[in-house]
């Protein structure tokens, strides 16, 4: 399966569904991994991450979105997804929720919909301070090796454990993995919105 992986900042996908990555990773999919608004700190500890995992760098490519501004070039970022959805062609796209409020997240959701809802499967990952609510829709079955994945990833965004330190937690991936999990009868687990789902 052809994955595309969008991430609004550099630690978005790892803190929303890096379980679930390091499955598919094991699972030898075809994985195309977009930064959209990069920084230098995060970017670095992100490209660490990726290496770990075997991706290669051609498979993570970064967009020159700025923080916090990309709806000024919403337009832009959707012809960059135009030309993805050309070149890569994705079975399954999976990126931010609808209901983000953070406002970088919203516009990629946004714009994701738009360019891939018509083509594949497309889904949305959990960032729980960022939602008002969350409609666990999709539950990906994980095993514990993915959640210590995730918790090495997790452990990598030193430049972030003292401004927000709490979603990185060794605890807080543990809990939210747990409780995933316990929803669907399985140790751990997480969870994601549907936006279209292709079979
Ligand atoms: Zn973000």
């Amino acid at each position: 399966m052809k994955i595309l992986l969008l991430a609004p900042h550099a630690d978005d996908v790892e803190l929303g569904c890096g379980a679930t990555v390091a499955r598919f990773v094991e699972e030898r999919h075809d994985i195309l991994w977009v930064v959209i608004a990069p920084v230098d700190t995060l970017n670095a500890e992100h490209m660490s991450i990726a290496e770990d995992l075997g991706l290669k760098r051609s498979k993570c490519p970064y967009f020159h979105f700025d923080v916090r501004h990309i709806f000024e070039r919403r337009q832009e970022l959707l012809e960059n997804l135009f030309v993805i959805r050309s070149s890569f062609n994705p079975d399954l796209v999976i990126g931010p929720s609808l209901n983000d409020l953070h406002q970088d997240h919203r516009t990629v959701a946004e714009e994701m919909a738009r360019a891939f809802k018509n083509s594949c499967s497309v889904i949305c990952y959990e960032l729980p301070w960022n939602h008002i609510s969350f409609d666990v829709q999709l539950l990906v079955k994980l095993e514990k090796r993915h959640v210590e994945k995730k918790l090495q990833m997790a452990g990598k965004f030193i430049s972030q454990f003292s401004i927000r330190g709490s979603y990185f937690s060794e605890d807080f991936v543990r809990g939210l993995s747990a409780v995933r999990g316990i929803q669907l009868g399985s140790e751990y687990a997480e969870a994601f919105e549907i936006i279209r789902w292709v079979i």
